[in-house]
């Protein structure tokens, strides 16, 4: 089985290394040249536990071949897969398919002969059969079959997640195409189907669409339970122990029920603005959603003001330390992270912000305002620091003892917006300790 991926990002470059462990040849094409030279000088563009080793092992045993010429990677293929971006279109939220329309155009432009193109973006209601115009308007003589194959993998996790799904979404055509399109998918994913992985076999838009409905959910759930959070503080109750008492009602479950500073990342802003839109264009509105992004991104502020709150209300002529810029831990990811919206608020309110990131503060530098200093670990952002603030709940926050820290500032502020730390023993340290949702 011979498979082309277009896309070298976190979704391609994990599906194509996945794809080529369950013994396929994978071809992956990108259109940015730095990033082939970099993974065929064994480098790996991103961070993604895991994936170095199973890139190494698999370019070793050469099923993964990486490259810039598509005619090349879909030559023999037996499936194209398109794994490109789909960012929020500037203005309106609708998501942009800019990349996804050029890829398939220059599929199109390189067809040998018939193709099963399948989407693994994720793409908005009706992506898929615009998708198989453009490339039947560009080579009319072409036999197409197009189906779509969303990805629910999470950065951090994406290798477990691709290797053991809760479940696979296939859409497909109706008729002889999208028979030729089904039965091709099974084939690819038969290391999952032996272990009885659950498949979801639907229409083109169903598939399109769930999704969208399923990243929508999680991202319900997140503003959810950090509104519920609010609200244990101004009456005194504990948000973890609320969320457990909740979560544990199979119909509700236990994840995703974490307080924070507001979810970011590549897929769920993104994604509520783009489905809450083309609800809009249906005149089918999803009030919960746009309140879910309403809340979230109110949030985000909200968070700097009370990091401003807690240093007194002023900030002028204080240091406060971030650890984490990452919007969630074990990934170098920035995009849409709460740190964008978070430290450019303290540095206008007048502070020094020192931050430690331990992956992300190379893409952070080029995201982020100048002016903001860059420590070389935890301890060292802290170092004679007034305030604290938990950002990112890597694991190596988690370890670092609370009079040390003590030690380490100037001040006594703490604000742990991801909950790591035992509030107990950072008052018994001596800080002014405040956490999300909890007494
Ligand atoms: P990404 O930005 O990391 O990677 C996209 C890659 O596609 C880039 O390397 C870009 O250079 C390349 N590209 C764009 N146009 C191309 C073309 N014509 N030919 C070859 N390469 C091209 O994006 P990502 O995070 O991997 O996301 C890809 C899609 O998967 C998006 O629709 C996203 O919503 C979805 N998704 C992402 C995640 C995630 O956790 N990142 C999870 C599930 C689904």
């Amino acid at each position: 089985m011979r498979i082309a991926m277009i896309g070298a990002g976190y979704v391609g470059l994990v599906s194509g290394a996945c794809f080529a462990e369950f013994g396929m040849h994978v071809h992956v094409v990108d259109a940015d040249p730095s990033k082939i030279t970099a993974l065929n000088a064994g480098r790996i563009p991103i961070y993604e536990p895991g994936l170095d080793r199973l890139v190494a092992d698999n370019v070793k045993d050469g099923r993964l071949v990486f490259g810039t010429n598509l005619g090349a990677a879909m030559e023999g293929a037996d499936a194209v897969f398109l794994a490109v971006g789909t960012p929020s279109r500037r203005g309106d939220g609708h998501a942009d398919l800019s990349f996804v329309f050029a890829a398939a155009e220059q599929v199109a432009r390189a067809a040998t002969g018939p193709i099963v193109l399948v989407t693994k973006s994720t793409v908005p209601v009706g992506t898929g059969r615009k998708v198989k115009e453009i490339v039947t308007r560009i080579r009319p003589e072409v036999e197409i079959a197009v189906a779509s194959n969303p990805e629910f993998l999470r950065e951090g996790n994406a290798i477990g997640d691709f290797m053991r799904p809760d479940r696979v979404v296939v859409g497909t055509e109706e008729g002889e195409a999208g028979e030729r399109a089904r039965e091709l998918l099974r084939r690819i994913y038969r290391p999952l189907f032996l272990m009885e992985t659950p498949i979801v076999n639907t229409s083109l838009e169903t598939a399109e669409l769930t999704k969208y409905a399923a990243n929508a959910f999680l991202a319900m759930k997140i503003s959810f339970i950090n509104e519920i959070a609010d609200l244990c503080e101004n009456v005194g109750a504990d948000v973890h122990d609320v969320a457990r008492g909740v979560g544990l009602d199979g119909r509700i479950g236990r994840k995703f029920l974490h307080p924070g500073p507001g979810y970011g990342g590549s897929c769920f802003p993104k994604d509520t603005l783009a489905v809450a839109q083309t609800a809009r264009d249906f005149n089918s509105p999803l009030l919960l959603i746009e309140a879910t992004i309403a809340i979230n991104d109110a949030r985000k502020g909200q968070m700097a003001d009370r990091i401003i709150a807690a240093c007194g209300g002023s900030l002028a002529g204080k240091t406060v330390a971030v650890l984490g810029l990452a919007f969630k831990p074990e990934t170098d990811d920035m995009r849409d992270a709460p740190s964008l919206v978070v430290l450019p608020k303290l540095l206008e309110a007048g502070a020094r912000v020192r931050a430690y990131d331990p992956v992300a503060m190379d893409h952070a530098r080029t995201m982020l305002p100048e002016g903001i200093e860059y420590a070389e670990g935890a301890m060292d952002a802290a170092q004679g620091a007034d305030a604290l603030v938990v950002l990112t709940e890597w694991n190596e926050f988690r370890a670092l003892s609370p009079a040390g820290l003590r030690r380490a500032m100037r001040g006594n502020v703490i604000e742990d917006l991801r909950n790591v730390y035992e509030p107990a023993a950072m008052r018994d340290a001596g800080f002014s300790y405040r956490s999300i949702g909890r007494p």
